[in-house]
């Protein structure tokens, strides 16, 4: 375990303390633009204005999207910006300015086209059918995440970051693919309806931040295990064997599928809410009908509060999944202790806090904290180890 500085116990507090400040409050300011546009008349301003300026409506939309989504970034960039130094200040930045601010720029574009094209079909959704509307957005957003789920790995991440398929062929990678291709093998033995895998990719993490990350990505012909190559220099290959195994347990569990669905159930309250907003709010916030655009920011107040109140949900169900993960990957190599060993690292790696205050982890962490996954595996382990002793 090498590090340029050893790690003070209190470094991994003051980084989590540093970025929930910064998380919230970036988020109460978001919350607060949005509110003001809504009622200080300024959303209905613009939105008359890019009416006059371009009359056809699915123009106006585009103009009045542009203005807003400029004046939203510029807003935030002092917010990522403050993210960046938190990073610096705690030795996790590895990425040069340039290659920050070319991220930004590919940040912006993308959200660009995607929201461009979301917000034009639902306003176009709103004017043709305004009492169904919503249901008919929620079906276009469930099938737009089934695609993103699915391009995400192919698409989006090389956007951002550089992968690389590993193979036995590459002298480098042939020790812990073989072992890993072992694993799965073992694994789709044991369990035939375990979906093919399409690979093991090498994710360059490490050229932008000393982090390290596994996942499971992509659905159907896209789905592969990404590991970070920070992870693959730190971890032993049975270590990364075992984390390998926690991201099979996603796939044996279809966690992806899960995710997506529970996604989608709220999303559709999402929608129906914002239906609800639209008609009841509308008209006190100087709205001409429900499909005015200067309602926008209104269903972006109705998504970004109702995922902030759902947030410990949601939470709580990938912790869940997490949870699961990491029992299938005990059972798979039989031991606890590789993937234990792997998670120490991954916390070390990612200044995570070991033990956050209770309240903490239950509305703010996706997966458990690593004393809790410690010690489950522990407990996992213990009983492993009993239930031999006896028998
Ligand atoms: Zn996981």
């Amino acid at each position: 375990m090498a590090h340029d500085t050893p790690i003070q116990p209190s470094q991994p507090q003051a980084y989590a303390r540093a970025k929930l400040r910064l998380s919230l409050l970036s988020g109460a300011m978001d919350l607060a633009l949005l509110v003001l546009l809504l009622t200080t008349g300024a959303s209905v301003g613009l939105a008359r204005w890019s009416a006059g300026m371009a009359p056809p409506w699915p123009l106006q939309t585009l103009l009045y999207l542009a203005v807003l989504g400029a004046g939203l970034t510029l807003a935030g960039l002092p917010w990522d910006w403050l993210k960046r130094r938190v990073e610096i200040r705690f030795g996790l930045n590895r990425q040069s300015l340039a290659s920050w601010w070319g991220d930004q720029a590919k940040g912006v574009a993308l959200g660009a086209v995607l929201l461009g094209v979301a917000v034009e079909l639902v306003y176009w959704l709103l004017h043709a059918s305004p009492g169904h509307w919503w249901l008919w957005a929620w079906a276009g957003f469930a099938v737009f995440m089934v695609v993103m789920a699915q391009l995400g790995p192919v698409v989006l991440l090389p956007i951002f970051f550089k992968m690389r398929p590993m193979s036995e062929e590459n002298e480098r990678d042939a020790p812990v693919v073989s072992r890993l291709l072992t694993a799965y093998a073992r694994q789709k033995a044991a369990n035939p309806k375990l979906p093919r895998l399409h690979g093991i990719f090498e994710w360059k993490l490490g050229e932008k931040s000393a982090k390290a990350n596994a996942a499971l990505t992509g659905l159907g012909r896209t789905r592969r295990v990404i590991i970070s190559d920070t992870l693959l220099e730190a971890s032993t290959p049975e270590e990364i064997e075992a984390v390998f195994l926690h991201e099979l347990g996603h796939h044996v569990h279809a966690d992806i599928w899960q995710g997506l669905a529970f996604q989608s159930g709220l999303s559709l309250l999402g929608f129906w809410l914002a239906a609800e907003a639209l008609r009841a709010l509308g008209p006190g916030l100087g709205l001409r009908g429900i499909a005015d655009i200067a309602g926008l920011p209104l269903l972006a107040l109705v998504f970004s509060g109702l995922s902030l109140l759902l947030l410990p949900a949601a939470n709580g169900f990938t912790r869940r999944m997490e949870r699961r993960a990491d029992d299938y990957s005990f059972a798979a190599l039989g031991t606890a202790a590789p993937l234990i060993a792997g998670l120490e690292k991954l916390a070390e790696k990612n200044l995570a806090e070991r033990e956050p205050a209770r309240w903490k982890e239950f509305l703010l962490y996706s997966h458990p904290s690593i004393a809790t996954r410690i010690r489950r595996g522990r407990s996992w382990q213990e009983r492993q180890s009993g239930s031999i002793g006896l028998g």
